[in-house]
């Protein structure tokens, strides 16, 4: 009796796991032919001063347009695309798209102003400060304009190659920063190894603010410890006014979230912002 019950839901269980392997070749032969099919695209998300509420730079996210599927997150496909090896050719498409939107932006006489660009393990390699400096210098951005935002998770694997990595990329005049910071295992003082100007409180400790004590201690905490440290802190996944004067209160210098603006269209940034 119970084997029959185990084989019932087992053979349930397999039938999922099909359809989820299935799902996933779809998208893995579909995400090949994406960039050809030009299915790709940019949104860009502001970042504002919480103390005077200033507009300073704005984040690039990468978004698919399917044809069958609609708008696929990037929760969805940057994983296969890590996996499958696709990913070094999409960071490359996405530097090269941010930087030619900066150069549109500068082009339409709008004051330059930083962007954030996503950067995933697997693409940081050797071969990425050669990438990026082509970038900029094919579009003529300067080097201050452009941030990598890289996750804590990268520091753990091969700490002296990353820091070396690192340190070309900041040689050629870009910043970094620290993304989804507080999720991984590094501590504070192990940061101080890494060239990051900024670090960008993750998103899950800003949720549970101001109602979670134990959110609220983390987020003061990075913030206080981050500043002493001589980095910039971000708080991202900013959604309401009560977490937005909380990180303010507490010191937290720049915030991004739906509660200021979902991530936009360029043409949104330009108009929203920028005053064109
Ligand atoms: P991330 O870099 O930490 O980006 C923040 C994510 O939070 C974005 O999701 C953004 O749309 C979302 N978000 C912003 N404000 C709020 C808010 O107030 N509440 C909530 N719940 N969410 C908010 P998105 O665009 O779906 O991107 C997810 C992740 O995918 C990114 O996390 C990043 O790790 C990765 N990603 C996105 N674009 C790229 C890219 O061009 N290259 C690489 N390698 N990864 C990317
Ligand atoms: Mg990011
Ligand atoms: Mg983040
Ligand atoms: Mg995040």
């Amino acid at each position: 009796r119970d084997a029959s019950v185990f084989s019932g839901d087992y053979a349930y269980y397999n039938q999922e796991m099909n359809a989820h392997v299935a799902d996933r070749l779809y998208l893995e032969t579909d995400l090949r032919k994406a960039l050809e099919l030009q299915q790709f695209f940019l949104l860009y998300q502001p970042k504002f001063a919480i103390a005077t509420g200033e507009f300073l730079s704005v984040e690039a996210l990468v978004r698919w347009q399917h044809p069958e599927r609609g708008m696929v997150s990037p929760a969805d496909f940057i994983q296969i695309a890590e996996d499958t090896g696709l990913i070094i050719e999409l960071g490359n498409w996405v530097l090269h798209s941010a930087c030619r939107q900066a150069r549109i932006w500068q082009d339409a006489g709008i004051a330059p102003f930083l962007i954030g660009v996503n950067v995933s393990a697997r693409e940081f390699s050797d071969a990425l400060p050669g990438k990026v400096a082509t970038a900029l210098k094919v579009y003529g951005i300067a080097p201050q304009w452009l941030q990598l935002e890289i996750t804590e998770s990268m520091l753990m694997q091969g700490a002296e190659e990353v820091i070396r990595i690192m340190n070309q990329l900041v040689a050629l005049g870009i910043g970094l920063a620290l993304d989804d910071f507080g999720t991984g295992y590094s501590s504070l003082s192990y940061l101080k190894r890494f060239p990051v100007a900024t670090l960008k409180i993750d998103q899950s400790f800003v949720h549970g603010i101001p109602s979670d004590s134990n959110d609220c201690a983390i987020a003061s905490a990075i913030i206080v410890m981050a500043h002493q440290l001589n980095l910039e802190v971000v708080a991202e996944g900013v959604e309401t006014i009560e977490q937005f004067e909380f990180l303010g209160e507490a010191g937290c210098n720049q915030a991004q979230g739906y509660l200021l603006s979902q991530p936009v269209s360029a043409e949104k940034i330009a108009s929203l912002y920028l005053g064109k």
